[in-house]
């Protein structure tokens, strides 16, 4: 029993301030007069969200300070759902809150107040003022409403996995989605011309439990190959892929309905039709040799082929990693849907042949376990020309022997694997012939000034010019 849909219920930013105790148990129900009562901070109204202002308008502390204390009496009607949490990485940094083994534990969000086992200064400041912990529709209403009303900056958070730190705004209010886990199987479900199963789950599910839920019920669907990015969320709208992209898509591709806040403050239920599905990512193996020139070889011949990999129905994704002294290393996983082993050896073969074939120096293969840049797909038309494709390598390669970290996924989101409604949705048309889908990763030191920063990030922007180069200009759509 398998639905390749899924009925996403991403119910973005819900609504209790004006609540507390008396709020209605029923998640999806709206904000109403009575609920907002004498607090006109959560009126709706049709001014439009200004964001976070631009340096020219940009807040001074004392406005922003008082622009908090505005939130006070939205605690008071919160019942609990408003938090004034410190920063997490507070545990890192001397103080009462430190706590060595809790900062171990820290994923790095945004800029400021790093989890660090150098702390210099304090970590008090620099994310969102007031957190709403949002576990119905109205606690997204009265959030929007309020940050609207009040030209507080507003951010979305679920798992806080943005590698560029947009759910982590200074200042903020934050609706922080993570509790959203509602989950329904929906046996029959009918919309334009699918019929067939469907889920619906809250926007705060993560990829893992999404999993377990599949394993449980036994049904698919799509979801990050990362196991604790959100299931819906950032990863959603922002050309999220997984495990199963190449048999069915995207995970945009595969959403019937989308439950919402919009800014004005409305809830809506969208076609996913209408929506832009934007572009923002078992087997391993790993190459040995001690022969530079054959281990480039080998990673032209593999990369060559991820071509097939994709029309196959398979993903990879892999690593290739200097390790200086022209040392590298290369892992690589491999999922392959719906297929037995022996299909998969077999789809494999000519792969293995040729890496055989280069000789003895590529000595083993065997199993193992194992400041981020990424563009759209390299396109199809990189590996149909020899020229092409060989230009396309070497960029690949200048930019791993200048020392970045080159991550690599060979995905096919193609119309046919998107299927209805994807094929007809808005996701940038880069997916839809895309090959090898390329993350530039490099470390920053520790330490840097804002300048040493910027002259860091200008420096992996060459490389990834060097890629920009070599994609036909039609094709880089
Ligand atoms: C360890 C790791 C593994 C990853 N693995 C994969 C992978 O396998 N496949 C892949 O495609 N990508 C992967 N990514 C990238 C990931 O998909 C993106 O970072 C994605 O934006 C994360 O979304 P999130 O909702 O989990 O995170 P968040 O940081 O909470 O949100 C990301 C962005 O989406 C916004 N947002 C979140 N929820 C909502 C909402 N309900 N409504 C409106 N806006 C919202 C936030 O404001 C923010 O701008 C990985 C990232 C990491 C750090």
């Amino acid at each position: 029993m398998r639905a390749p849909s899924s009925w996403t219920s991403s119910r973005l930013l819900v609504a209790a301030l004006a609540l507390g105790a008396k709020a209605a148990p029923d998640p999806t129900a709206e904000l109403t007069a009575q609920d907002i009562g004498d607090f006109a901070a959560v009126e709706f109204g049709d001014r439009s969200v200004r964001g976070f202002p631009g340096p020219r308008a940009r807040p001074s502390p004392a406005r922003t300070a008082g622009r908090a204390r505005g939130l006070a009496p939205a605690q008071r009607y919160s019942g609990g759902a408003l938090l004034r949490p410190n920063p997490p990485a507070i545990v890192c940094y001397e103080g009462p809150a430190y706590d060595e083994a809790a900062c171990k534990n820290l994923w790095p969000q945004g800029s400021t107040c790093l989890p660090t086992e150098e702390p210099v200064g304090n970590c008090t400041r620099g994310l969102p003022e007031y957190v709403v912990n949002v576990t119905s529709v109205k606690h997204v209403q009265a959030a929007v409403n309020f940050a609207r009303n009040k030209n507080v900056r507003l951010v979305i958070k679920n798992t806080g996995h943005d590698f560029g730190g947009r759910s982590v705004g200074a200042g903020s209010l934050s609706v922080w989605t993570h509790n959203l886990k509602d989950f329904e199987l929906i046996p029959e479900y009918r919309m334009g011309p699918y019929k067939g199963m469907a889920v619906r789950y809250g926007a705060g599910l993560e990829a893992w439990e999404l999993y377990n839920h599949m394993a449980e019920l036994n049904f698919t669907v799509t979801a990050a190959g990362g196991r604790t990015v959100g299931a819906n969320g950032g990863w959603f709208a922002s050309g999220g892929h997984g495990t199963l992209t190449s048999t069915y898509g995207l995970g945009c591709d595969q959403a019937l309905e989308i439950h919402a806040v919009t800014a004005d403050g409305e809830y809506v239920v969208a076609n996913p039709l209408a929506l832009s599905c934007k572009t923002g990512a078992n087997s391993t193996t790993s190459f040995r040799t001690d022969d530079p020139a054959a281990f480039w070889d080998a990673m032209s011949i593999y990369f060559r082929f991820s071509a097939a990999v994709v029309d196959a129905g398979g993903v990879d994704w892999s690593y290739l990693t200097p390790l200086g002294n022209e040392t590298y290393t290369f892992s690589v996983g491999m999922t392959w849907p719906n297929r037995t082993v022996e299909a998969v050896t077999e789809i494999l073969a000519p792969l293995y042949e040729q890496l055989q074939a280069i000789g003895p120096r590529v000595h083993r293969l065997r199993a193992a376990r194992g400041h981020a840049l990424p563009l759209p797909p390299l396109p199809r038309k990189n590996w149909d020309d020899d020229e092409v494709f060989a230009n396309t390598f070497a960029a690949i390669r200048v930019s791993v022997e200048a020392g970045y970290t080159f991550h690599g996924l060979a995905i096919g989101a193609t119309k046919k694997a998107a299927g209805w409604p994807g094929r007809e949705g808005a996701v940038n048309p880069a997916w839809r012939n895309g090959v090898l889908h390329g993350i530039l990763i490099g470390l920053q030191p520790k330490g840097l000034t804002a300048q040493e920063a910027r002259d860091e990030e200008a420096a992996i922007q060459e490389y990834m010019q060097l890629w920009r180069d070599v994609t036909p200009a039609r094709a880089r759509t």
